[in-house]
């Protein structure tokens, strides 16, 4: 079983030729509605990719919630531990332009109320193989999660993103962090990716970097580090393809695939989420993930 403690939101993606700058007014092409933020995204995925997944945290009680709730619920995803909260559901504010970038702002409202020590949180941890983290969510929930997880043998599976400083309190809980290239070198403060790793590997006995199209490199205290291929595909939208590529690595080190095999499994994953506009509209099934690694 999977546990994921984290955000659940509601992002608003307005699609622009050029985004405006700051004092700017300009014309949108389009606007979307579609759940996400990065603790239902892993959900999601892992659900998607054939996991048995319990969802901690938090929406609000506006417009948003119960979408947001519903989707979690009708990919398969544990929905008892997410609560309702009064005031508004986190959102993300998103604009992506013609180039495919995008700008973001991320407001927390019900996801700011996440503890992670609400009555069937411990229990739901403890019961799991692997909790998987993210931090949009508060750091204590993080931490306090990170400790039932440890002292149960639940392995601790951290996105350190977005990025900011991590406590020993945290990192000393963690087995395996999956942070992208960019994330790795802020948290490390160096660019050379082999310092990073072992920046990483002096915290952590494990690290997967995730490299975009690069694919993803595999590090483990005392082992040859492992590099994977991405799939060759044609990116539309590369929201969610950290988060997809986590979920689905989740199920695949909970089936006791080898690490090759599970890395290959995850990038299949996130292949597939790229192919697809949005966060969890864009996750793939079990059945077109093994017909990728097929
Ligand atoms: P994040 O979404 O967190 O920034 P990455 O961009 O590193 O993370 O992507 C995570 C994984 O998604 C990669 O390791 C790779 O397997 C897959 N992926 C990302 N972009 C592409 C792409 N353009 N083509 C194929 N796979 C991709």
């Amino acid at each position: 079983m999977i546990v994921v403690l984290g955000s659940a939101s509601m992002d608003l993606t307005t699609y622009v030729a050029v985004a405006p700058a700051l004092g700017e007014t300009v014309m949108g092409r389009e606007f979307r509605t579609v759940p996400g933020g990065k603790g239902a995204n892993q959900a999601i995925a892992a659900a998607r990719a054939g996991g048995s997944v319990a969802m901690i945290g938090a929406v609000g009680d506006d417009s948003f919630g119960e979408p947001v709730r519903r989707t979690l619920a009708e990919s398969g995803v544990d929905v008892a531990g997410l609560r309702t909260v009064p005031g508004p559901t986190g959102t993300a504010h998103i604009v992506v332009d013609d180039d495919g970038g995008n700008s973001i702002v991320v407001v927390p409202s019900a996801n700011a109320t996440i503890t992670g020590t609400e009555e069937g949180d411990a229990e739901r941890i403890a019961a799991a193989d692997f909790l998987l983290l993210q931090l949009e969510a508060p750091m204590a929930a993080a931490i306090a999660g990170a400790e039932v997880a440890r002292a149960n043998g639940t392995k601790v599976v951290l996105t350190p993103a977005p990025t900011q400083d991590l406590p020993d309190a945290l990192l000393s809980n963690v087995d395996i962090i999956v942070p992208n290239e960019h994330e790795a070198r802020a948290l490390s403060g160096v660019d050379d990716l082999d310092k990073t790793i072992e920046w990483l590997l002096d915290r952590v006995p494990v690290a997967v970097v995730t490299l975009g199209e690069q694919g993803c490199l595999y590090a483990a205290r005392g082992e040859e580090q492992v590099r994977v291929p991405a799939f060759a595909v044609t990116a539309v939208d590369t929201t969610a393809a950290g988060d997809t590529f986590v979920g689905a690595l989740a199920v695949a080190l909970g089936e006791a695939k080898p690490v090759v095999e599970a890395l290959t499994w995850a990038s299949a994953a996130a292949a597939l989420a790229v192919q697809r506009p949005g966060a969890s509209s864009s996750m793939p099934e079990r059945a077109e993930i093994e017909a990728l690694v097929a």
